[in-house]
């Protein structure tokens, strides 16, 4: 297998490329509109196909580059069933892996942060990983104030369905605003200072209602746009 994580400074997001060796074949999990000729380049780079982009949820902070690749490579995009999108050619749906190559990603229904966000899970001898969007971020979490978003939900999907993974899972956050690259199920069990070390659901419910979050400023056009993969009329 290969892999790298990219970062769009602009919106802390993380893209990350997933592809077999084998096969060639390559997806590419939460790409950015703006990083779509790096990872272009990148593909070219290593000799590889694209034929998924993987949505996570539709996003409120930056366009996906779903729609570009696809122009631009042929890849699909795969969008979970829950984000009623336009223009989707795969419906994600918990209990149905993606498969790229001898890569299976198997999505996991996390809503709290969105209602249609799922996170996905990437099974490989000696490094599992799991790719958690916005749900889960390093010593934090999505925030829950929009979008359908419900503290009490999101608080039961990362207790039930990724604190209960292998504690040595790689978790890979889909932003992170101070650099850090990667933590495991393990330490955020243990330490995420909202939902880790024993927090109640009460205890997050009320973090989560003191935070007072600023409403991003790109959410009016990133939702409509991330409604149709992308594109941009
Ligand atoms: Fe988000």
């Amino acid at each position: 297998m290969l892999f790298r994580q990219l970062f769009e400074p602009q919106s802390s997001a993380y893209t990350y490329l997933i592809a077999c060796e084998d096969s060639r074949r390559a997806a590419l999990i939460d790409p950015v509109l703006e990083t779509v000729d790096r990872d272009l380049q990148l593909l070219r780079d290593l000799g590889l196909s694209l034929e998924y982009t993987i949505e996570t949820h539709i996003h409120a902070d930056h366009v996906t580059g779903a729609a570009r690749l696809r122009e631009r490579t042929g890849s699909k995009a795969a969008v979970p069933e829950r984000s009623r999108a336009d223009h989707v050619d795969l419906s994600v749906r918990e209990g149905e892996p993606i498969v790229v190559g001898g890569c299976r990603l198997n999505p996991l229904y996390t809503p709290g942060h969105t209602d249609d966000h799922h996170c996905y899970f990437l099974s490989w001898p000696g490094a599992a990983r799991v790719f958690t969007g916005d749900a889960l971020l390093i010593d934090g979490c999505g925030r829950t104030d929009f979008q359908n978003g419900d503290a009490a939900t999101l608080y039961r999907s990362i207790h039930d369905k990724i604190f209960t993974l292998p504690d040595e899972t790689l978790v890979y956050p889909g932003h992170d605003y101070q650099h850090r690259h990667v933590s495991s199920v393990g330490q955020e069990r243990e330490r995420n200072p909202r939902l880790g070390g024993g927090r109640t659901v009460e205890e997050f419910i009320a973090i989560m209602a003191g935070l007072n979050l600023p409403r991003p400023k790109m959410m009016d056009v990133a939702v409509s746009a991330n409604r149709e993969c992308g594109e941009i009329g």
